[in-house]
């Protein structure tokens, strides 16, 4: 799924051929993508957009007036492109907007189970719609962070994927971040020390914005990654194989030496928990 490295770098991108020019045809749109009716897509027809804006992995298109918000949410195989006027697309997107002069912005999802969604909006709706997440993850402070920690005693690598707490991270840079700051995905955050806490302040920020940069640069997953789906691969710290652990409905990637202290993680499925 793409997350806030991901989402950002794809804002920034697609913030001016979006504003560019009114939006002449919107739609069409698949059943299971459109996820409102009313306002109709149709009045997004002869407005403009503002830009991009971005919450946490969803991503935002005001129009100029201040009147329409069009929220855009992936999931995990929904992606978005943006096609020059005459440049050939897709079939059947999964969504589409076409611009005056012919460019358009597409959504596509390659997966039989359609899961991402867009959202046509008043602000007011698309306030409601955003009240549940937690502040960004790129940017907070050690203080916020502890704050956040302090709140609740989660296991780590369940607290940073809640979008209700931070928005922006899900299973790989949760991997990546607590790779980063030398700390177990099962620490429980109530636990953690002051120094603790500062650690995962700067791995979130310096992770974070390492992804950032990379996929602005067009960077794949492989060389993005270093701990997310690195089984077996030497840690780029200490050399040890990367370890693997099933965690709820997730797998989780560690560095035994890094983080646990040398210890294997033990699964805990939730389908196993439940047997
Ligand atoms: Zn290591």
């Amino acid at each position: 799924m793409p997350e806030l490295p991901e989402m950002e770098a794809w804002r920034r991108q697609l913030d001016d051929p979006v504003s560019a020019f009114p939006i002449a045809k919107a739609g069409p749109a698949h059943i299971a993508t459109l996820k409102t009716f009313d306002p109709p897509l149709r009045a997004l027809e002869g407005r403009q957009f503002r830009g991009v804006e971005r919450k946490g992995k969803r991503l935002l298109f005001p129009t100029a007036d201040g009147e329409l918000v069009l929220l855009v949410h992936l999931m995990t195989s929904g992606r978005l492109k943006s096609l020059r006027a005459g440049e050939k697309g897709p079939k059947t997107p999964a969504f589409a907007l076409e611009f005056a002069g012919g460019s358009k912005l597409i959504l596509t999802e390659n997966a039989r189970r359609k899961r991402a969604g867009v959202w046509l909006l008043t602000p007011e709706q698309a306030q409601a719609e955003l009240e549940h997440l937690g502040p960004e993850a790129l940017g907070l402070d050690p203080t916020q962070l502890g704050e956040i920690v302090r709140g609740e005693s989660r296991r780590l690598h369940s607290l940073l994927r809640d979008q209700r707490v931070i928005a922006g991270i899900g299973r790989a840079w949760a991997n990546e971040i607590l790779h980063a700051a030398k700390l177990s995905p099962y620490a429980l955050s109530a636990d953690l020390s002051d120094e603790d806490v500062g650690r995962l302040a700067t791995a979130m920020n310096d992770e974070l914005a390492r992804g950032l940069a990379l996929r602005e640069a067009g960077t794949g997953d492989e060389r993005t990654y270093r701990v997310h789906r690195k089984l077996g691969q030497p840690c780029y710290v200490c050399g040890t194989p990367i370890a693997q652990v099933d965690f709820e409905e997730h797998t989780i990637f560690y560095c035994p030496d890094c983080q646990t202290g040398g210890r294997i993680l033990k699964d805990r499925r939730l389908s196993r928990l439940l047997r």
